[in-house]
């Protein structure tokens, strides 16, 4: 069968922000996932309250744990999602779980340089292998073989906070553990590039997109005035999403499909 959009779909960091919008618009669309993932860390704590009343409302919806620093727990969630797909592949993975952790140079910690890369870096890096073969098998029964975010895709969260040149926002916080690792995603686009080469072999269409400067709780640290409510973002972010073509496999765009400056 084809699909414009993705069968199937899984969001890190699904509670709050940006990613607990992804979720909700994702089941909005025209041609909804007919399963759609939305994990986090603490699915029935307060923290998830929001996504547990979306659920309430929402057939398509499965709540599951998942903390990207936990290789232990991405293993036993992609058991429970290889279990609810009973046979058939995850069209999408989206790797929107990131941590920011304010401080200037002088006063940047080794421990918040750690948990940055281990959050923004090694967990989209950890997800994309172990949720691999789920992705390869949508890749292989979906009947148009160009690549495609309705085939099978990763998507990295990325930040321009993390371009090399631009540098984003310095003024308003320097942020280093983010910048560096993709909250400072310089790492994270190098990942990314990693897997658009590696995994474009394997029909799976990988690329890293910038939502805007959004007002979340994450940019709530900073006293640089969001621009995006995270609806325009995320309208955004799942226009470049479906336009993404194998021309794209490795790039990092911004919501509104530019290419953001490495
Ligand atoms: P928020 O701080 O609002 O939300 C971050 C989400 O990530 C929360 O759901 C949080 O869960 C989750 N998370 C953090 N650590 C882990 C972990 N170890 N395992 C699982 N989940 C975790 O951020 P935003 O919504 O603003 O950002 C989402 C993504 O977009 C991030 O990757 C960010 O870097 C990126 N981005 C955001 C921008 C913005 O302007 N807002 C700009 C550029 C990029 P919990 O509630 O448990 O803490």
């Amino acid at each position: 069968m084809t699909h414009n959009s993705p069968p199937s779909a899984l969001v890190t960091g699904a509670n709050r922000g940006l990613g607990l919008e992804l979720v909700r618009q994702l089941l909005t669309l025209p041609q909804p996932p007919k399963l759609v993932f939305a994990t986090c860390r603490n699915p029935n704590g307060p923290q998830a309250q929001s996504l547990q009343e979306l659920a309430e409302k929402e057939p398509n919806l499965r709540i599951l744990r998942l903390d990207v620093t936990d290789p232990t727990s991405i293993q036993l969630a992609e058991t429970q999602v290889r279990n609810y797909l009973s046979g058939e592949g995850l069209a999408l993975l989206v790797n929107n779980a990131g941590i920011l952790i304010p401080s200037s140079l002088h006063e940047e910690k080794a421990s918040s340089m750690h948990l940055s890369y281990q959050t923004n870096v090694v967990g989209p890096l950890l997800l994309g292998q172990v949720f691999g073969s789920l992705l390869k098998k949508a890749a292989s029964i979906h009947s148009k073989k160009e690549l495609s975010w309705a085939r099978a895709a990763i998507i990295n969260m990325g930040s321009a906070a993390g371009s090399l040149t631009e540098l984003l926002g310095w003024e308003y916080g320097q942020a280093t553990s983010y910048r560096c690792s993709k909250v400072n995603r310089a790492a994270l686009n190098m990942l990314t590039r990693c897997q658009g080469l590696t995994y474009a072999k394997e029909g799976i269409l990988c690329a890293g997109i910038h939502p805007g400067w959004v007002k979340t709780d994450m940019s709530s640290i900073s006293e640089y005035t969001p621009m995006l409510t995270v609806t325009e973002s995320i309208q955004g972010v799942l226009k470049v999403m479906a336009q993404l073509t194998e021309k794209e496999a490795g790039a990092f765009l911004d919501w509104e499909g530019h290419v953001v400056p490495w």
